[in-house]
Formats: C-alpha cells, sequence, structure tokens
C-alpha cells in the first residue's frame, strides 16, 4: 500500500457509499470523509436560517460565516454536531437543491480537497474521482437499482421513526438522481478510471471485501 492513500467512492444516493466507506476506513485504519453531510449541513443551515437559494448575497455571506469539520465520525456545524438533523428527508431535498449552487460547492470543494491532501481518506459523494480528488489512487462508483436503494432509505428513515412511505422515498431518490445527474456543476457522472459497482443483491460484507480487494 502506498503512504499517501486517497479513496473515492462515488454513486446515485441510497447506493450505500456511506456504509461501504465507514467500513472500509476501519479496516485500513485511514478517515472517512462523508461529503453528502458537508452538503445536508448547508442544507440545513440555508432552512434554519431562512436563506433562500437565489439570494446570493444572503448565502455567500452565511458561508463566509460557515465551520464544517469532522471530529472522531460527527459532523460538525459551527461548532455543533448535527449528526442527526441533517438526516430528514426533508433535509435531503435541502441538501440536493443547495448542491446546485455555485458558492456552496465552491466552498465545500475546497474544504474536501483540503482534507485530502493532509492524510490517507475514504471520501464519499458525487464528484469525488471526477472533480474534487482527480489524482485519488483507487476510484470506485457504486450503483443499485433504484427500487432497492429506496427499499434501504425507506428502511433507515422508518428506524428512525419518520413516517414516510416507500413510493415517498422512491419518487424523492429518483427526483435527486435527475438533479444530481443534470446539473450543470459538477454532476454525478463515473470517472473513466473509476472501478464500478452494482451493488444490487450483494451483502455490506461482500461489497467491502471486493473493494478491499483491489486496494490490498
Ligand atoms: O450522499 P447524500 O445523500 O448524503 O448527499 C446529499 C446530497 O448532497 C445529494 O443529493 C447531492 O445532491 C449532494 N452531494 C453533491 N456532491 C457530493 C456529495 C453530495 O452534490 N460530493
Amino acid at each position: 500500500m502506498k503512504d499517501m492513500l486517497r479513496i473515492a467512492i462515488d454513486g446515485p444516493s441510497g447506493a450505500g457509499k456511506s456504509t461501504i466507506a465507514k467500513e472500509v476506513a476501519k479496516k485500513l485504519g485511514i478517515d472517512y470523509i462523508d461529503t453528502g453531510a458537508m452538503y445536508r449541513a448547508v442544507g440545513y443551515k440555508m432552512k434554519r436560517d431562512g436563506i433562500a437559494a437565489d439570494d446570493e448575497a444572503a448565502l455567500r455571506a452565511m458561508l463566509d460565516d460557515t465551520d464544517i469539520d469532522f471530529v472522531r465520525g460527527d459532523i460538525i456545524l459551527d461548532g455543533a454536531v448535527v449528526n442527526d438533523v441533517i438526516r430528514t428527508s426533508e433535509i435531503s431535498k435541502m441538501a440536493s437543491v443547495c448542491s446546485a449552487l455555485l458558492p456552496v460547492r465552491e466552498k465545500l470543494v475546497e474544504i474536501q480537497r483540503g482534507m485530502g491532501s493532509r492524510k490517507s481518506v475514504i471520501m464519499d459523494g458525487r464528484d469525488i474521482a471526477t472533480n474534487v480528488l482527480k489524482d485519488a489512487e483507487y476510484k470506485f462508483f457504486l450503483t443499485a437499482s433504484a427500487a432497492e436503494r429506496a427499499e434501504r432509505r425507506h428502511k433507515e428513515l422508518c428506524e428512525k421513526g419518520e413516517t414516510i412511505t416507500f413510493e415517498a422515498v422512491l419518487n424523492d431518490i429518483e427526483k435527486r438522481d435527475h438533479n444530481d445527474m443534470t446539473r450543470k456543476l459538477n454532476p454525478l457522472r463515473k470517472a473513466e478510471d473509476a472501478i464500478e459497482v452494482d451493488t444490487t443483491g450483494l451483502s455490506i460484507e461482500e461489497v467491502v471485501a471486493f473493494v478491499l480487494k483491489e486496494i490490498r
């Protein structure tokens, strides 16, 4: 294994990126950076502070005054842990909206590149292999059918006590896929040199084993 190891994992919502990335990070003893959580944190702050997506001046002022970091796996927004409040279906939509805004992407990509330049990391998101860490040593593109991804997300939300139908989750996922793939700035797509893994029907252990086998 090389000294400095950067692993990029991209793919659509619910493909299992964060579960796999967390597990691989643990096995390799490196940091896991969840870039989706960073977009969620900004979406959460916009909602909380009533910042409209088309109010660029207010958005830039808010971003200048925003600090996002990870400490021992917790996402910290302006000094407070926001792990749970960013995981609702409402904030999923806000994250998708704010991720298409230039000032938001500029700010978060800069932070992400900084994180990836100092230490070995596994970073997951939509544009890691194609944009944030173009020179990552390993690149993976995780997919799964929309139905399976919606099923996983639905189970997750129900376990957290949210009342939402499977159809609503599937609809949200399809909408987010569309937004993520068609936006002008760093859309979701597989990097040419990324290894594609279709996780439909595969267990977490099987996908983790596949990723580790490629790296070791
Ligand atoms: O992965 P997760 O569902 O938590 O991401 C939330 C949203 O953040 C996504 O729907 C996507 O729009 C956005 N995102 C992004 N670029 C990334 C990571 C996430 O645009 N690198």
